[in-house]
């Protein structure tokens, strides 16, 4: 039987969906290019390091790690091997408005504990809940994240019965499951935080996302020693070594097809020269691809169909000592969590903002020097058309104030023991990152057709495939390595 023939192929961009395409196309033996314009790999996934602190700047978070076991054993080594992985006890500590707080732990008795020492008579619900969600996820995993959706037939084909439909639990917003299960306002908070993993609006977002709390529980929450940025160097070495060239400080601005509608047939540089190849990735915000690389008024509306995720609005912190009330990851709640939606449909970052804050010294010591810690804090902010106007004119060093402030009230005691402070604002990610509109992950997850909308992995000309955060099934970095899976496998089958 003759062997298909090998391919060439250019993975457009180094993200971690960048990444994993290079891995799995190099892995089937494929001659694989990856062309990233900035100067180092992992896109999002990155780190800043000044005056002795390390901070992440974008995930700081990693969930379903065997998804990159999975893809770093296709180069020989894995997660353990390649990274220093740390699973977290205390997965999540909450801070609410009231002034009350609970904690998620690795195990879900002791995280039922303290549902119900938070709430008396919540565990039942809390039950239920991770029934429903465990559910949701077994069911997913196997039909919506296990292939492209693009085609009707090849979902269904991957259901075992209509009823799968109905299990993943699309029809409810998030926060109509979460105040049909809880009882207390506090867990509906709790429950509807899950829709920010996706960038998305608990009031808009299916109640699908209730499956995240299953996978923290069942697969736990993880930190890496040396920050989650050293994934993005485990994962460029792998691609390294399986054959991969990976060139940096290396923009792309052009995908070539052959004529009108035609295949691709490679990409041209900003430099001017041509990179030829059979199959082109494109790891870069699907607006992006569409709108500059090979224009497609169609590809353009697919995007806008779909809608931006949400933006984050950051500050990098360095203080003396050591915050009491924070853990590795806490979240300190408003008092008005709708409120704080409305604001960013809107376009305005919320006046009274939720905040999350990551002290990754508390798993990792060498993040601060003695004495002092390291703190990631992100709020949820509108992306834009025009970040850089949006967070111009003194608006980033204004609202760092106010995301200050909030600290402040909560009695942390932050302000007066600083000695660092940098913001990472939208237009930051849009420049970094090439994040359109500062989006952090990509398209958004709202509204019950949005995993529909998105633009689809493959490409609207032959031997182009999407791959990313904008593309399915969505952002995070797990998901982003999955749709990386879904694609080597699509160009297999298409070959
Ligand atoms: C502040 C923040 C917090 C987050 N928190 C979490 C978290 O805790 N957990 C989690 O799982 N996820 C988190 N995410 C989301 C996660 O980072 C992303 O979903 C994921 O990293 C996106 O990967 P990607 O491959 O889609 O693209 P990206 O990381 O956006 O990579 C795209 C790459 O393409 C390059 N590029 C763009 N244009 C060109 C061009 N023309 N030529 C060549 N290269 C180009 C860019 O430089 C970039 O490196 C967070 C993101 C941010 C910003």
């Amino acid at each position: 039987m003759a062997t298909a023939p090998r391919l060439s192929a250019v993975v457009v961009g180094g993200g971690v969906g960048g990444l994993a395409a290079a891995i799995r196309l190099a892995a089937a033996g494929h001659d694989v290019n990856l062309l990233e314009r900035s100067e180092r790999v992992g896109g999002k996934l990155g780190r800043h390091q000044a005056a002795g602190f390390t901070w992440e700047t974008g995930p700081s978070l990693l969930t379903l790690p065997e998804v990159f076991d999975d893809l770093l054993g296709l180069a020989g080594t894995s997660l353990a091997d390649a990274c220093r992985p740390v699973r977290l006890d205390v997965t999540c500590r909450y801070h609410f408005a009231d002034g009350s707080t609970f904690a998620t732990r690795d195990d879900p008795a002791a995280t039922r504990a303290q549902i119900e020492a938070l709430s008396p008579g919540s565990a039942p619900a809390w039950d239920r809940w991770r029934q429903r969600a465990e559910r949701v996820w077994t069911t997913a995993e196997r039909t919506f994240f296990a292939g492209p959706i693009e085609d009707p037939r090849a979902l269904a084909g991957r259901m075992r019965s209509p009823l799968d439909l109905l299990a993943i639990d699309p029809l409810p917003t998030l926060h109509q499951r979460a105040a049909r299960t809880f009882a207390d306002p506090r867990l509906v908070q709790w429950a509807c935080r899950y829709a920010t993993y996706a960038g998305s609006d608990p009031w808009r977002v299916p109640a699908t996302l209730g499956c995240i709390p299953h996978i923290e529980q069942a697969h736990g929450c993880w930190a890496l020693r040396g920050g989650l940025a050293t994934l993005a160097d485990a994962l460029g070495a792998a691609a390294t070594s399986l054959g991969a060239t990976v060139r940096t400080g290396t923009e792309v601005g052009a995908v070539l097809v052959d004529g009108p509608g035609g295949r691709v047939s490679g990409v041209r540089l900003a430099s001017g020269e041509v990179v030829a190849a059979d199959v082109v990735v494109a790891d870069v915000d699907a607006a992006h691809l569409y709108a500059d690389l090979l224009p497609d008024p169609g590809g353009r509306r697919r995007v806008r169909v779909a809608g931006r995720s949400t933006s984050g609005f950051v500050l990098l912190l360095g203080a003396t000592g050591r915050t009491e009330a924070l853990d590795h990851h806490t979240v300190l709640f408003s008092g008005g969590y709708r409120r704080e939606f409305v604001d960013i449909a809107a376009g305005r970052p919320p006046s009274d903002p939720t905040v999350y804050v990551c002290a990754a010294d508390r798993t990792d010591p060498s993040a601060a020097p003695a004495g002092h810690e390291s703190l990631f804090v992100l709020v949820n902010v509108p992306s834009s058309d025009d970040p850089a106007t949006a967070w111009g004119g003194g608006q980033a060093e204004a609202y760092a104030d106010r995301v200050l402030a909030v600290l402040d009230r909560r009695d942390l005691d932050l302000r007066r023991r600083l000695v660092h402070q940098e913001a990472v604002t939208p237009a930051d990610l849009a420049a970094r990152h090439g994040a359109v509109g500062g989006a952090i992950y990509g398209t958004s997850s709202n509204g019950r057709r949005a995993a529909f909308t998105r633009p689809p992995n493959r490409g609207r000309r032959p031997g182009l495939y999407l791959v990313g955060g904008s593309s399915h099934p969505g952002g995070g970095l797990p998901l982003v390595a999955l749709s990386a899976r879904i694609v080597a496998e699509m160009i297999e089958a298409d070959r």
